[in-house]
């Protein structure tokens, strides 16, 4: 495929970054995942917004407005066949002329993007849904994971225990047995017709469907949905189970650790929220 590296559309092949990029020797950059289907991108300004975030946490300063994210994004979706594609966006420190762990002054952050090939959005079909089946464990990553960080070796970690399990996500607690996010989506419950998530702070990602699905709550139903913490019990008790993200949009999760989840369907509720989503997800 054509990538974009530092101003210019490459292929793949002939993309080269120095070995010294601090991206490579330290996971020095954050990262944005934004969803396309036929060119229309989905969360694009929100998505944006928390890649800035993430670069004004590390001090990285880089001079790409929202236009010209933009216009890469479009020529990634233009340059590559596909009628849905994930966008991948990167900005690490840059490249240095040693390996040291001070920032360095005066580098030039490295911008990276590519394109690759997504699943069509989810359908709200209960006999049609895909599902998912959950390992459950420990959170054991670091204390900003509201940063979306190129170091992802705690994620890997986490996500490849539940793989080797037969699972597609690992869902995880802190030490007080709060459930916090999973390797690579949020995590959502639902318990007497009530959808809880956990609250946004320093544990989780402050995931852009997350968001996405408590505004068209809010503005297109009257579900009752609170923002809380949540235990690894009331999770392994809840009627329903989601796991979200850019591409999973609603995930219905039907087993945790092997147990079903209610009867092992794709949940009422379930139906609902992500026809509601399909229904009012470029809104915004
Ligand atoms: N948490 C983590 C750790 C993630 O990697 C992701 C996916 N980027 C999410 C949550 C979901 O975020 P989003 O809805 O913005 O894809």
């Amino acid at each position: 495929g054509i990538v974009y590296l530092n101003g210019e559309y490459l292929s793949a092949e002939q993309a080269k970054i120095s070995p010294m990029d601090r991206g490579f020797l330290f996971g020095d950059g954050i990262y944005e995942v934004i969803p396309a289907y036929q060119g229309k991108m989905l969360g694009f300004a929100a998505h944006l917004e928390r890649m800035k975030n993430g670069l004004q946490e590390l001090e990285i300063t880089l001079d790409y407005s929202q236009q010209v994210w933009r216009k890469i994004c479009e020529q990634l979706c233009e340059k590559n066949s596909g009628d849905n594609l994930g966008i991948y966006l990167h900005v690490s420190r840059g490249a240095d002329n040693k390996r040291a762990h001070a920032y360095p002054t005066n580098i030039t952050p490295t911008v990276f993007a590519f394109a690759f090939e997504i699943p069509p959005p989810p359908i709200s079909d209960i006999d049609n849904a895909t599902t998912y089946s959950v390992s459950l464990e420990q959170d054991k990553r670091w204390q900003r994971c509201h940063i979306k960080s190129t170091a992802l070796l705690g994620n890997v970690m986490h996500y490849q225990r539940g793989a080797a399990a037969g699972d597609q996500e690992t869902i995880l607690f802190n030490r007080l047995d709060e459930i916090t996010e999973a390797s690579s989506s949020n995590v959502f419950i639902v318990k007497q017709g009530v959808i809880s998530t956990p609250p946004l702070d320093n544990q989780i990602l402050p995931g852009i469907t997350r968001w996405l699905i408590l505004t068209i709550l809010h503005s297109h139903s009257d579900f009752k949905v609170e923002q809380r913490v949540i235990t690894k019990n009331e999770l392994l008790n809840a009627d329903e189970i989601w796991i979200t993200s850019a591409t999973k949009e609603v995930g219905p999760v039907i087993k945790v650790n092997g147990k079903l989840v209610g009867n092992g369907q794709p949940g009422k509720v379930w139906q609902q929220v992500q026809s509601l989503f399909t229904k009012h997800k470029f809104d915004y």
